[in-house]
């Protein structure tokens, strides 16, 4: 047992590895991956973890995000990207839905903010 309290959620956490960004795992990947494991910081909390980690010098990111309509760590994934209409599964009652969790981020490089080959802009699913 950890007696680690997790900074952004006030929960306990295992150990602080489970809370980074595994190695080439995007931005949107992460985001959505601790937002299902820990929840929704109620801000740009995740966002500001992944830059802190893998891309200190994009100081402009969640003001970036901010314009493109994300309000914080869950609005994140919706607003800004979706997951590729490629990914998403047929309910048995015949509807189109994302996947409950996203598969393994296909990775990208470091340093870099853009999120991996399973995310798309909504912008470009409207096209
Ligand atoms: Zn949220
Ligand atoms: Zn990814």
């Amino acid at each position: 047992m950890s007696n680690v309290i997790h900074l952004l959620t006030g929960r306990p956490i295992g150990s602080l590895e489970e809370v980074l960004p595994a190695p080439g795992e995007c931005l949107p990947c992460f985001v959505g991956r601790m937002v299902a494991t820990e929840g929704c910081t109620g801000a740009m909390g995740w966002v500001e973890q992944f830059r802190v980690h893998r891309a200190k010098r994009a100081t402009a990111l969640v003001r970036r995000l901010v314009t493109q309509g994300a309000c914080c760590d869950c609005t994140l994934v919706d607003a800004v990207w979706q997951l590729s209409p490629g990914l998403w599964e047929w309910t048995p009652d015949g509807q189109l839905v994302p996947p409950l969790e996203a598969p393994p981020c296909e990775g990208v490089r470091p340093n870099s903010t853009q999120p991996c080959a399973h995310w798309v802009s909504p912008s470009e699913l409207a096209m």
